[in-house]
């Protein structure tokens, strides 16, 4: 359609004209609540529009191939907040997704040890969160680029973990760090009795194959309780706290200490 066409053009042009940015949001450790790293989202301030969230543009950009150059964007932007954060003393990890379409791109690590190598930032603080659907649209190509990545000492995370058709075969041959358990799950653990138990067979499955879990949309105290309980490693959500822009995030920080 039309308004399809005239989305892609300004997107293709919100680089250019600044409109990027991105917010953190961190992910806490349990039980003790410390912050050990943040997940950065991409937000594009559009001139009439206002905030506009990535649901409404990055599936436009996965589709005309575009997302190769916001990835890339996403990346050294998250890079560079890294290396600013490790300058000013407090080493955060960050974690960045991915779209399917990067875990195809063969020059996707390369690209990427440049940005560590020009910002001198530590592989070890880079987090790269794909989901399961990415993996299983191409699983060889992926796992080729996926074991590279881990070469060059980045963590993975397998995100919305839950919700796609990976088979358990590769979160076995995958060099997978972290599981996040999908939010569907995580919000109404305490009323759904069902995503209770998938919650907790997906933090048991993540230990047994000594892996990190991260439970996301945590959006009560309750829900942090219970999580605690069942042993899950970091959590993630609106009760913890929303997306915010760096500056806030740096509030936030000071804040709690
Ligand atoms: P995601 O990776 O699953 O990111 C988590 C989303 O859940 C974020 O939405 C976040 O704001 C929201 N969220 C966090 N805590 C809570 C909570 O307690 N309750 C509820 N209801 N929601 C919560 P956001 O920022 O709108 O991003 C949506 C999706 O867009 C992301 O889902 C991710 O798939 C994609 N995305 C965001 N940034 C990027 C990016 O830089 N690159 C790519 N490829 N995708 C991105
Ligand atoms: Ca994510
Ligand atoms: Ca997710």
């Amino acid at each position: 359609s039309i308004k399809r066409l005239e989305t892609i053009n300004e997107l293709r042009q919100a680089i250019n004209r600044n409109q990027l940015t991105l917010h953190f949001q961190p992910k806490i450790k349990l039980p003790d609540g410390e912050v050990c790293a943040v997940e950065a989202l991409l937000r594009w301030e559009h001139p009439t529009k206002g905030m506009v969230p990535p649901n409404d543009f990055i599936p436009l950009a996965e589709q005309t191939g575009y997302i190769h150059s916001l990835t890339m964007w996403v990346l050294e932007s998250a890079i560079q907040h890294c290396a600013k954060w490790n300058e000013s003393g407090t080493s955060i990890p960050i974690a960045v997704n991915l779209s399917a379409r990067n875990i195809q791109d063969e020059n996707l690590p390369s690209r990427l040890q440049e940005l560590l190598d020009q910002h001198s930032v530590n592989p070890h603080l880079i987090t790269l969160e794909i989901t399961e659907t990415a993996i299983v649209m191409d699983p060889k190509r992926a796992m080729e680029v996926l074991n590279r990545l881990n070469k060059m000492c980045l963590q993975l995370s397998i995100d919305d973990f839950g919700t796609g058709y990976t088979s358990l075969s590769y979160l076995n041959d995958l060099p997978v760090d972290e599981i996040k358990i999908d939010r569907s799950f995580v919000m109404d653990m305490l009323n759904n009795k069902g995503n209770a138990t998938i919650v907790h067979s997906i933090i048991e499955l993540a230990h047994n194959m000594s892996h990190r879990v991260v439970a996301e949309g945590v959006e009560n105290q309750e829900i942090l309780d219970r999580l605690c309980e069942l042993g899950c490693d970091v959590a993630q959500g609106y009760h913890i706290s929303r997306p915010v822009s760096a500056g806030q995030l740096n509030n936030w920080l000071a804040e709690r200490t």
